[in-house]
């Protein structure tokens, strides 16, 4: 990924607001094991990162729309930034994304794509920062390539920002950020508001790798 030095550079007013309460969040349902017994209650050191139903179903279904033919998706997530009893946390309120130079090892904004890029982030109808970004490994897991590393130590390397990565063949998801060696993994939940259905209600049609 390349030509995104324009959205990395702000940094943003930190609010003290608490976070999503317990009964608005859950684990996502492609975490297995160990990292789904985590969830949706965080360790509060381990700065959580909470994504909305919304934002969720977007980059589970971007993922999931090229999974046929094993193609990689990319987009920006949106959102903010707060602390509460000194713990920072992310919420990803929503996605953005435009047309994409995409294989199925790589993936990039495809250069003539930027102003559909900012045109998407403006349409956003609430005031955000560009707190990350997602990409699929069609077939490959979830893990950070090299280059992976390489995207999020230039392009994403604030405190708040997170990388979000799905494999939608397997039907695994994680979160990173910059720490340990290079990246390390982040706990995550879904929340919602409380106008919405909770995550797993059956009104929301969702599309599988059948559509
Ligand atoms: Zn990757």
């Amino acid at each position: 990924m390349s030509g995104l030095t324009i959205i990395g550079s702000r940094q943003p007013v930190i609010e003290d607001r608490p976070p999503p309460p317990i009964e608005r969040t859950t684990a996502h349902k492609w975490l297995i094991g160990q990292d789904r017994r985590k969830m949706p209650n965080p360790e509060p050191a381990c700065k959580p990162l909470y994504i909305s139903k919304i934002a969720e179903e977007k980059m589970r279904n971007h993922a999931l729309s090229k999974a046929h033919e094993r193609t990689e998706v990319m987009g920006l997530m949106l959102g903010q930034v707060f602390t509460h009893d000194g713990t920072e946390y992310t919420m990803v309120r929503d996605v953005a994304t435009t047309d994409l130079d995409a294989s199925s090892t790589r993936v990039r904004f495809r250069r003539d794509g930027f102003e559909k890029l900012f045109a998407s982030m403006d349409d956003v109808g609430f005031d955000h920062i560009v707190t990350g970004w997602y990409h699929s490994h069609p077939g490959h897991g979830i893990f950070m390539s090299p280059t992976d590393v390489d995207t999020q130590k230039g392009m994403f390397s604030s405190s708040f920002h997170r990388a979000v990565v799905i494999d939608p063949i397997n039907k695994e998801i994680g979160a990173y950020r910059l720490g340990g060696v290079d990246v390390e993994p982040v706990p995550f939940a879904i929340y919602w508001e409380e106008f919405q259905n909770p995550y797993f209600g059956t009104s929301v049609r969702k599309r599988t790798l059948a559509d």
